[in-house]
Parts: structure tokens; C-alpha cells; sequence
């Protein structure tokens, strides 16, 4: 077996969707930065590409490259799943935690398992979602993920 972690974070900012997850939620501000900005997708990814010491997704898809500037970041996850793939490794299970101050996760949270199973090919119950606000920590305008990721041999 092989664990992995992945972290990341990005600002807020009006006038862009906002992609958590591979699942675009309702609110008047999406997420800056590399692609579509899905937080939890590239926390998703830097956690598979942990798990078997391949890189990071910065080393695959360089934020420098224009190719990937509003890419769907699926595609970073797919990518990782296949490296973890190739190193003779499929996903037991996925846990996750949001932390950012709006919008609300949990009446998303369903959805967005749904779709992260779909992205590794695997079932919904092994997917956890969680969300917490920012209490304290003076980040009200980023949103951060943090995922742990369980490999098991083929
Ligand atoms: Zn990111």
C-alpha cells in the first residue's frame, strides 16, 4: 500500500466559475489561478502523484505553460491516476478537507463525491468530502484543500 497527500490553495476572484471538485457550484466568485483553478482537484492530483514519489502537478503541467490556462483540471487527475496506474497501484479510498469561509460545502458534498469517483473509477463510499471555515486564520478570501489518498497493488 502507499499513501499520498496532496495541499493546495488558491484566491477568490470575481467574474470566474467556481470549480470544486470537478462540479461547478453557485457563487458570484470562482477560484484564480493555473486552469480552472478546482483547488481540490489539484490537491487531488498532487496527492496521487505523491503516493508513488512521481512529481508534483506543477512538474507535469507547468503553470507557465499557456496550454493549461482554463484547462478542466480533470485532466491533471487523470494523469496522476495513470502514473499511480503504471506503478502497479489503483485508489482504495479518498479523504478530503475544504477550508474556506463561502460557499457552503456540504449541500454540494454529494455531488462532488459523485464526481470524484467517476474521475478515479471508483465507488462514491470510497470518496469523503469535508468542509471548515477559516476560523482564525485570516484566510476569508482563498479557498485550501487538503487530501490524503490510499493505494493498494492491483
Ligand atoms: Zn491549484
Amino acid at each position: 500500500m502507499r499513501i499520498g497527500y496532496g495541499w493546495d490553495s488558491h484566491e477568490f476572484k470575481a467574474g470566474v466559475p467556481l470549480r470544486i471538485g470537478g462540479v461547478e457550484l453557485p457563487h458570484p466568485r470562482g477560484l484564480a489561478g493555473h486552469s480552472d483553478g478546482d483547488v481540490l482537484l489539484h490537491a487531488l492530483a498532487d496527492a496521487l502523484f505523491g503516493a508513488v514519489a512521481a512529481g508534483d502537478i506543477g512538474t507535469w503541467f507547468p503553470p507557465s505553460d499557456p496550454k493549461w490556462k482554463g484547462a478542466d483540471s480533470a485532466i491533471f487527475v487523470a494523469e496522476a491516476l495513470r502514473k499511480a496506474g503504471a506503478a502497479g497501484y489503483s485508489v482504495a479510498n479518498v479523504d478530503s478537507t475544504l477550508i474556506l469561509a463561502e460557499p457552503r460545502i456540504a449541500p454540494h458534498a454529494p455531488r462532488i463525491r459523485q464526481r470524484i469517483a467517476e474521475l478515479l473509477a471508483i465507488d462514491a463510499a470510497a470518496v469523503a468530502v469535508k468542509a471548515k471555515t477559516p476560523e482564525g486564520m485570516g484566510t476569508e478570501n482563498a479557498a485550501i484543500a487538503h487530501v490524503v489518498v490510499l493505494l493498494e497493488r492491483r
